[in-house]
């Protein structure tokens, strides 16, 4: 029987996670992750003191052969040079480094958040606000071993934690990049902050090695998603599965003494006019298929970029009572770790409107 380049490359990510030890049964992730956060040293730390994270960079490169590292999944060989709908080689391009005083207050402490941002993007939102980064690609190709500088030189800052904003593509060379990293002494959580654009076996190949997951949860409705990001009308399954298998490997957030993150799950999700974003259905998603302490960022900062002026329904910021209305579904939903800004938010919004 003639086997496709797809069936091939679905059987490849398979048998990686068969022989990369992370095809466990339930109970057995429930106790690994239970162990780490007991000692709450970082996950990769672990991983290399058991020998398994250099294997588990090389498994995360070969994927680029066929490239299925998202939803997309293009098929090109990276390897080759070939480029999907990220346009992005084997190689990683940053826009920028440098510690985040903006992000949750459990990533961002006294110290910073050490961010590093990487250009392109594997969904492509018509209301981006990193537009010149995400869809222009504006940023400086490096090499793994200087990305691996890049969270050194964040960690030598005093940043609490690696923030990785976008990586989905270049998914592979951060494991490249940490492995040669960890090796000269780096030490603190990795942060996933992805647009949730994820599938959920990838996701599986970061188990032990990512400590802190933090997706958007855009949409939940397909033709919202397709319609504004690019036609990723699966981007509601993908990402409520990714999150799920999240939340399987990190559980919820925790911090430790001084307030800072240490691991678990932490979703966002931005309120958008018009309810395009489908609040209401997200949190009693969340209410349903996640811990009621599940960590949740309402985020109210929604305006109009790039190329959201030519869609009537997103071509305006959010009102006060969409906002509010957000906040009042989530608490509906019986969520009880809603971020501590977006109450902050909430309740500056509430005294306006009834002063
Ligand atoms: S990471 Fe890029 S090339 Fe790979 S499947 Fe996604 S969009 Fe396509």
């Amino acid at each position: 029987m003639r086997i496709t380049r797809r069936q091939f490359a679905e059987e490849t990510i398979q048998r990686i996670l068969m022989t990369g030890g992370v095809f466990y049964a339930g109970h057995a992730i429930a106790a690994s992750f239970k162990e780490r956060r007991k000692d709450r040293l970082p996950g990769y730390l672990q991983m290399k003191k058991r020998g398994s994270l250099a294997k588990r960079a090389d498994d995360a490169f070969s994927i680029f052969e066929s490239c299925r590292l998202c939803p997309r999944q293009c098929g090109v060989n990276r390897l080759r040079g070939e480029r999907g709908f990220c346009d992005n080689s084997n190689t990683v391009r940053v826009a920028a480094a440098h510690p985040h005083f903006g992000e949750e207050l459990s990533l961002t402490g006294e110290n910073g958040s050490g961010t590093i941002f990487f250009s392109r993007c594997n969904l492509r939102c018509v209301f981006c606000q990193n537009w010149p980064i995400a869809h222009q690609g504006k940023g400086e190709d490096i090499g793994d071993e200087q990305l691996a500088e890049k969270m050194l030189w964040l960690q030598k800052l005093g940043c609490h934690n690696i923030n990785l904003v976008t990586p989905t593509h270049v998914m592979p060379n951060i494991l490249r990049a940490t492995l040669i990293a960890c090796e000269k002494g780096l030490s603190i959580p990795l942060v996933y902050n992805t647009s949730g654009y994820e599938r959920a076996v990838i996701i599986r190949l970061l188990d032990g090695i990512v400590d802190i997951y933090l997706p958007d949860l855009k949409y939940m409705d397909g033709n919202h998603a397709a319609r504004y990001s690019r036609d990723a009308a699966d981007y509601p399954e993908s990402a409520r599965n990714a999150i799920l298998e999240m939340h399987r490997q990190v559980g919820t957030h925790r911090m430790n003494d001084q307030g800072i993150a240490v691991n678990g799950l932490m979703i966002r999700h931005l309120v958008m006019p018009n309810r395009i974003a489908g609040t209401r259905q997200f949190v009693t998603w969340v209410s349903e298929n996640l811990p009621k302490e599940t960590y949740v960022n309402i985020m109210p900062q929604y305006h109009v970029a790039y190329k959201a002026y030519d869609y009537a329904k997103i071509a305006r910021s959010i009102t006060v009572e969409e906002y509010l209305e957000a906040m009042t579904w989530a608490e509906a939903a019986g969520l009880s770790n809603l971020d501590p800004r977006s109450i902050e938010s909430r309740n500056r919004f509430a005294a306006r409107d009834n002063p």
